[in-house]
């Protein structure tokens, strides 16, 4: 058993990792930036250590700098959160050789899953099935004009190194695919230091699904149904809810199966994310997230499951402590994500937060590392909260995330919470009827009108 864990991470993901610690009685030691000194994770921590300056390249992401907090404080494990070191494999092995535990898969899972392409290739092997494109990647314009014909347009030009929805472009035409290619290549190079691209088909009105999935390491796996995520603003997450309005309980049981069969055949250990795009009853594999979900909570209110803590429990050894018998869905939840963005164009907008008031009650859940005086570091991520509600049925839910947007208070800066007020008076949120396009459609219209 773990004695003390080391969270390599800040905001709201930290304090979540920090309140499972406190409940299994394990030690928790929070890492910060000189900007992060006076964060909420670093107050709830048992123990805080500074690795590094502001700039997350030499604290958040300083693999030395992580293993000698471990090496001073004593945790045996260390937590990666999302982003940051979560999917970077060399960490886990660096991690490996000084015996400290990864709370997580290993490192060959992660790299099966980390480049887009290699992932497909794994998802394909594990009968899974994935968006039509092009075999591996596309070297030059001519194989990307070969590979698109035969596949038909529209086509969307992906980074295989790629991740937070950049790197990718849409050609509608043959003429618009040079452009599309290079602008593709250049903005792969830039952030991810690596060009190879792959064509896929490029799908008009899908709905992006994720089923997340558990595996023990020892072959046992299970899932706990899906998440719809297709409200995005260019390719990024904004409201998360579970179950999907748009997926019968056959086809649930059937893509769940398909990947929890996948992960069991893997070996794989602990939490992942398979995504998919949906669209005429069929499921599209994008791409696997090998680690917890920002939006982890939804599927945690629908079926009262702490996925922390059973990500604790696996790296530990122990057996899932659920059968896919167990997991029984109840109820409805949603989730939002609060950014501090100016609307209407999403300008971050870092600050000092005079008054924070987090909503209440009966299903009603705020993840968020803000509190009254807090000044928000510019230097990382604009979330900074998560309300995530919960009721036996989705137009309940919809009432519950009114009424709980109404309590809440973040006095100071501009949020992206006017938003969510927009969307639930759209007659489409209500219904449940969008694709992934919606979001951006909706923008246009309503808050440049
Ligand atoms: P990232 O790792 O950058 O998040 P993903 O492959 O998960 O990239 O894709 C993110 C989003 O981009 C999807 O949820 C979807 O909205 C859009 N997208 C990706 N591939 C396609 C496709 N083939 N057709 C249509 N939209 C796509």
């Amino acid at each position: 058993m773990f004695e003390k864990i080391l969270i390599a991470n800040r905001g709201e993901i930290a304090l979540r990792v920090i309140r499972a610690c406190r409940e299994m009685g394990i030690r928790s030691v929070a890492v910060h930036s000189t900007a992060d000194s006076d964060a909420m994770h670093v107050r709830m921590a048992d123990e805080a250590i500074c690795i590094g300056p502001a700039s997350s390249t030499d604290s958040y992401l300083s693999m030395p700098a992580i293993i000698s907090a471990c090496e001073v404080t004593g945790a045996q494990a260390i937590h990666p959160g999302y982003g940051f070191l979560s999917e970077n494999a060399a960490f886990v092995q660096m991690l490996e050789d000084h015996d400290l535990t990864f709370i997580g898969p290993s490192a060959a899972h992660i790299r099966m899953m980390g480049d887009k392409i290699t992932a497909k290739e794994t998802a394909l092997a594990l009968g899974i099935p994935v968006v039509p494109g092009s075999e591996g990647g596309v070297p030059d314009l001519d194989t990307a004009r070969a590979a698109a014909g035969d596949m038909g347009y529209p086509v969307i030009i992906k980074a295989t190194a790629g991740g937070g929805g950049r790197g990718m472009k849409v050609a509608n035409t043959e003429a618009e695919l040079e452009n599309a290619f290079r602008t593709a290549r250049s903005e792969a190079k830039s952030a991810f230091g690596n060009d190879e691209v792959y064509i896929e088909k490029y799908l008009q009105r899908p709905r992006h699904i994720e089923v997340q999935v558990f595996g023990d390491g020892k072959g046992n796996a299970v899932h706990l149904g899906e998440r719809d995520c297709s409200l995005q603003r260019r390719h990024q997450k904004v409201f998360e809810e579970a179950p999907s309005p748009s997926i019968t309980a056959e086809q649930r049981a059937r893509i769940g199966g398909i990947c929890a069969d996948a992960v069991a055949k893997m070996g794989y250990s602990g939490a992942g994310t398979i995504e998919f795009l949906f669209e005429d009853g069929e499921f599209y594999f994008i791409e696997m997230n090998t680690r917890l979900q920002v939006e982890h909570p939804v599927t945690e209110a629908i079926f009262g499951v702490d996925l922390v803590r059973e990500q604790i429990r696996v790296a530990e050894g122990l057996p899932l402590s659920f059968t896919q018998d167990d997991l029984v869905i109840n109820g409805h939840a949603i989730e939002v994500r609060i950014n501090a963005e100016k609307l209407p164009n999403f300008a971050p907008c870092p600050g000092k937060v005079n008054t924070f008031h987090a909503p209440g009650g009966l299903g009603v859940r705020m993840d968020s590392a803000l509190y009254g005086g807090y000044r928000i570091p510019p230097y990382y991520d604009s979330l900074i909260g998560k309300l995530i509600v919960h009721g036996r049925d989705r137009p309940e839910a919809l009432q519950r995330l009114r009424r709980a947007l109404g309590e809440l208070i973040i006095d100071g800066i501009d949020t992206t919470v006017p938003l969510f007020f927009e969307l639930l008076d759209a007659p489409d949120v209500q219904s449940g009827d969008y694709n992934i396009h919606w979001l951006e459609k909706f923008l246009d219209r309503t808050l440049k009108a």
